[in-house]
């Protein structure tokens, strides 16, 4: 059993990715008593495009990891690119007016998650890694957390491994949305029905690659959209979604290929501006795959458990936001988690609570969602997506002013900002 698992914990966090980390960093200053699990081993690849907003790079520092981050990560991003099937259109990124960084920049989820984490256990967070919270029983005060001990991705299921059982008075989700999250005790289990609309997330990365530093392009083509970036070190992250019936339809032209290497193929095929970018760059690794993604917001009513990053809500990748908003729910649920001391939640404030998180949530992330939901099937639908181009090309302000509205060069939602003296 790692040391300190036994000991008594005010709070339990599922999952280390930006939401998780971030919230365990947060009620930690604040003097709680918090466990963190996290079922993969760091460093780890993910499937993530890995951009950073200046918001996010504002809440990195007050999470004490800014100056890490800040030094491994790739240059300024200034510039806003559209690739849509031979064109490619470029204007400049909105700087962020109000705060301390005026552009974001990218890092690999190896770097960026693996800080977060060490930021943890300075602090004294009990890290549980690798450990998968199998399931969570009970109620707010008194929760009763089955966590398998050892278990990795790659686990063998069949394996019997070691489980703990950890009682904590509160219990925090930030375990994402790509995977089913524990078992809740109830026995009902939900499965969603297979649709040919539903996107399939991809990530590789590139050496040698010629994107210009400093320039974010958005790939838009038949089923699908990405993005490109010059992260860390010269090394390009290629990401995007496609739908899962347009991917079967290509690789019905391309028996024994990998639905990565077809992917990547179909965006060589697709947009010049991907094969001009690769041409002469070497794949490092292989290609990463998740799915089906459900961008929504998933706080609908009070739940025994609190939650955030993308268990909380998921927009799509498109406008490449989604961490940024996992550090954003973060700060804002730490806020009214340590208005009081955690014995003080009870059932009635609990929910007063939830209801408070969720307005400001909505509030701070709702019309986000409903935009990059319209940007997303502008980019997937080629009628929509070529009149877009010729408008783009008369007026390239537009791409700035869509990445203005996207939150490129928003500040994060007013409640983190309560934080500044915290770090
Ligand atoms: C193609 C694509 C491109 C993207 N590009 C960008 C981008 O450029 N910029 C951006 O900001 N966002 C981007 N995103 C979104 C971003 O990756 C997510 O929004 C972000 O990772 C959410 O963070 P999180 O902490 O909520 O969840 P995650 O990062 O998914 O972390 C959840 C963690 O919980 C762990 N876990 C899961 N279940 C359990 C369990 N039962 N017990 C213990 N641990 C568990 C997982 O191993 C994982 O480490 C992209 C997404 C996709 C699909």
């Amino acid at each position: 059993m790692p040391k300190g698992i036994d000991a008594d914990a005010d709070a339990l966090v599922i999952g280390a990715g930006p939401a998780g980390a971030a919230t365990a960093i947060l009620l930690r200053m604040a003097g709680w008593r918090v466990i963190l699990v996290e079922k993969s081993t760091y460093p780890r690849q993910k499937v993530c495009g890995e951009c950073l907003s200046a918001a996010s790079l504002a809440l990195l520092d007050q999470l004490g990891v800014g100056a890490a981050v800040r030094d491994r990560a790739g240059p300024e991003l200034h510039q806003v690119g559209w690739m849509s099937g031979n064109s490619i259109l470029v204007a400049d990124l909105p700087p962020c007016t109000d705060g301390p960084y005026r552009y974001g920049r990218a890092l690999g989820r190896d770097h960026l998650d693996a800080i977060l984490v060490k930021r943890a256990i300075e602090l004294g967070v009990i890290l549980v890694q690798p450990g998968k919270v199998r399931s969570v029983r009970g109620e707010l005060g008194d929760f009763e957390c089955d966590i398998i001990m050892g278990a990795q991705e790659c686990a063998d299921p069949g394996r019997s491994q070691a489980s703990v059982i950890r009682r904590v008075p509160i219990v925090v989700d930030a375990h994402g949305s790509w995977e089913r999250g524990p078992e809740d005790g109830t026995g009902v289990t939900s499965r969603m029905p297979r649709r040919g609309s539903d996107l399939f997330g991809f990530k590789a990365s590139f050496v040698d690659a010629t994107l210009p530093q400093g320039l974010l392009p958005v790939l838009a083509f038949r089923g699908g959209y990405g993005g490109l970036v010059m992260a860390e070190d010269r090394r390009l992250t290629l990401a995007g979604c496609i739908r899962r019936d347009t991917l079967a339809r290509w690789r019905g032209h391309l028996p024994g290929t990998s639905a990565g290497a077809a992917f990547e193929q179909y965006l060589r095929a697709s947009c010049r501006g991907v094969r001009e970018s690769l041409a002469g760059a070497l794949r490092s690794g292989s290609w990463l795959s998740i799915g089906p993604l459900r961008p929504q917001i998933r706080l609908s009513k009070p739940d025994r458990l609190f939650y955030v990053g993308n268990a909380a809500g998921e927009t799509h990748p498109l406008i490449g936001e989604g961490m940024s908003m996992a550090l954003q729910s973060a700060f804002l649920l730490a806020g009214y988690l340590m208005a009081q001391p955690a014995h003080a939640i009870d059932a009635t404030r609990a929910l007063e609570i939830h209801r408070a998180y969720r307005s400001a949530w909505c509030n701070a992330f709702a019309l986000r969602l409903r935009l990059a939901a319209i940007y997303a099937q502008v980019a997937m639908r080629p009628v929509l997506s070529v009149a877009v181009t010729r408008l783009l090309r008369n007026c390239p302000q537009l791409l700035t002013a869509a990445a203005h509205l996207a939150g490129k060069a928003r500040k994060p939602a007013a409640q983190s900002l309560l934080f500044e003296g915290i770090a």
